[in-house]
C-alpha cells in the first residue's frame, strides 16, 4: 500500500489573493471544487475586496498583510456571516504559507514584500506554485536550496517559465546543459512602447504605461513590461530556475504573446508552448500538475490570428535587457540591488515622481553607488534590499532624475 501522494481536495493558500494572479488562481480553483479547497487568502489592505473573495470562496484563514487593518476585516466578515479567521501582519502571513493543513502556496504577492512567506513556503516542502519572481530574483541561490532540501515541487506561473517548464523533459527545472537544451528562447511583447517614438517616451502617462496590448495585469509589472524590466526580470528568473548560464538565455521579442517561450535543443528542435495570452492557463497546469484541468481559457484559434512575427530585442531603447545579463554576472546581492532599484522607481513613476525615461537611469544610478556583496544568508540579501531602496529614494527626492 503506498500513501496517496496529495490529499483531495488539496487545500490551496494564495497570497496576494486580491491581486490579478490571485483572482485567476480563484477562478480556476472554483470550477474545480472536488480538487481544490481554497483554504486561506491573504491581500495586504484591500479590506473589502478580501472581504467579499471569503464570502464567496469560504477560506478557513484570511490574512491582511496591513496588520493595523485586521480588525476592520473582522468586522466585514462578521457583517456577511462569514466564519473566516482573520491573521495579520508578516506572522499571519508566514503562519498561512507553512501550516500543516495547506498542501499547497500560490504565491502571488507582488515585489519584495512575498520574499519571506514564499521562502517559508519553499522551507516548509510545500508544493510551489511561483508567479513573485522578484522573491526568486533577489535570493535565487537561498531560494533554490530551499527547495533542492526540502524536496519542493516548484512550479512557475510565469507564463514564459511555464512555457519552458513545459517544453523541457517532464519534471525538469534544472541542469538544462545535461538534457541537451542549446538555448532558452524567452519571449516578450515588447510593451505598449515597442514602437513609439523615442522623443515621446518621456511624457507618457502611468495609465499608458499600464495599458499593455495584450496581457491584463498589477500595475507594478504592467510599468515593468513597458521597459523591458519584465523581461530583464525574467532572465535572472530562468537563470535560477532552470540553471541556465546568462549566454544560453535570449530574449525573442514577440508582439502577439501566442508563443510563450521556446526551448531550443542540440539537435536543432526548437519545442514551443503556445496559448492565448490569459494566465489562467500556466496557473491550471500548475495547480493540476502533472494532470491537465480546464482553465476557462478560449482555444487557440491560429487561422484568425494568421500571423506569428518575431524580433531582436533594441537593447538600446530597452537598456534593462542588457543590466540584466551584467547583473547575473556580477551575482551576490547585485540582482537583489537591481530589483529593489526597480520597486522604487515604478513606484516612483507611478506616482508622478519621476519620468518613465528615468526609470531604468536610476536603476543604474542605484547599481553604480551600492556596493553588492556575496549572499551568506538572507540578511544579506535584506540588507542589499534595504541599501538599494534608500539610494533610490535619496535619488528621487534630490529630483536629479526628473527632467528626461
Ligand atoms: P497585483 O498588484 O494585481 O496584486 C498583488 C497582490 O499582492 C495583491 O493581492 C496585494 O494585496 C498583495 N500585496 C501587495 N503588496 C503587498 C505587501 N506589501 N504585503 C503583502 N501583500 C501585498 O499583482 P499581480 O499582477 O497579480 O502580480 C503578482 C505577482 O505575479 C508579481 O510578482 C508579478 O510579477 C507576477 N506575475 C504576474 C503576472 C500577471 O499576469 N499579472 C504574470 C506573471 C507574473
Ligand atoms: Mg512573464
Amino acid at each position: 500500500m503506498t500513501e496517496p501522494r496529495c490529499r483531495v481536495p488539496t487545500r490551496i493558500a494564495i497570497l496576494g489573493a486580491t491581486g490579478s494572479i490571485g483572482r485567476s488562481t480563484l477562478d480556476v480553483a472554483a470550477r474545480h471544487p472536488e480538487r481544490f479547497e481554497v483554504f486561506a487568502l491573504t491581500a495586504h489592505s484591500q479590506i473589502a475586496e478580501l472581504a467579499q473573495l471569503c464570502a464567496v470562496h469560504r477560506p478557513r484563514y484570511a490574512v491582511v498583510a496591513d496588520a493595523g487593518q485586521a480588525g476592520a476585516l473582522a468586522a466585514e466578515l462578521a457583517a456577511t456571516g462569514t466564519s473566516t479567521r482573520v491573521l495579520a501582519g508578516e506572522p499571519g502571513l508566514l503562519e498561512v504559507a507553512t501550516m500543516p493543513e495547506i498542501d499547497c502556496v500560490m504565491a502571488a504577492i507582488v515585489g519584495a514584500a512575498g520574499l519571506r512567506p514564499t521562502l517559508s513556503a519553499a522551507q516548509a516542502g510545500k508544493k510551489l506554485l511561483l508567479a513573485n519572481k522578484e522573491a526568486l530574483v533577489m535570493a535565487g541561490p537561498i531560494f533554490m536550496a530551499a527547495v533542492r532540501a526540502n524536496g519542493v515541487t516548484l512550479l512557475p506561473i510565469d507564463s514564459e517559465h511555464n512555457a519552458i517548464f513545459q517544453c523541457l523533459p517532464a519534471g525538469g527545472t534544472s541542469h538544462i546543459e545535461r538534457v541537451g537544451v542549446r538555448r532558452i528562447l524567452l519571449t516578450g511583447s515588447g510593451g505598449p512602447f515597442r514602437t513609439r517614438r523615442l522623443a515621446d517616451l518621456a511624457a507618457v502617462t502611468p495609465d499608458e504605461a499600464c495599458a499593455h496590448p495584450n496581457w491584463t495585469m498589477g500595475r507594478k509589472i504592467s510599468v515593468d513590461s513597458a521597459t523591458m524590466m519584465n523581461k530583464a526580470l525574467e532572465i535572472v528568473e530562468a537563470h535560477w530556475l532552470f540553471d541556465a548560464a546568462p549566454e544560453r538565455i535570449e530574449v525573442v521579442v514577440h508582439p502577439q504573446s501566442v508563443v510563450h517561450s521556446m526551448v531550443e535543443y542540440e539537435d536543432g528542435s526548437v519545442i514551443a508552448q503556445l496559448g492565448n495570452p490569459d494566465m489562467r492557463t500556466p496557473i491550471a497546469q500548475a495547480l493540476a500538475y502533472p494532470e491537465r484541468i480546464a482553465a476557462g481559457v478560449q482555444p487557440l484559434d491560429l487561422a484568425a490570428l494568421g500571423a506569428l512575427t518575431f524580433e531582436r530585442p533594441d537593447f538600446e531603447r530597452f537598456r534593462a535587457l542588457a543590466l540584466a545579463y551584467d547583473v547575473l554576472r556580477a551575482g551576490g546581492t547585485t540582482p537583489a540591488v537591481f530589483n529593489a532599484a526597480n520597486e522604487v522607481a515604478v513606484a516612483a513613476f507611478l506616482g508622478g515622481a519621476l519620468p518613465f525615461t528615468r526609470i531604468t537611469a536610476l536603476i543604474e544610478a542605484v547599481l553604480a553607488g551600492v556596493p553588492a556583496g556575496p549572499i551568506r544568508g538572507l540578511e544579506d540579501v535584506l540588507e542589499a534590499d534595504r541599501a538599494a531602496r534608500a539610494y533610490a529614494h535619496a535619488a528621487v527626492q534630490s529630483g536629479m532624475l526628473r527632467s528626461a
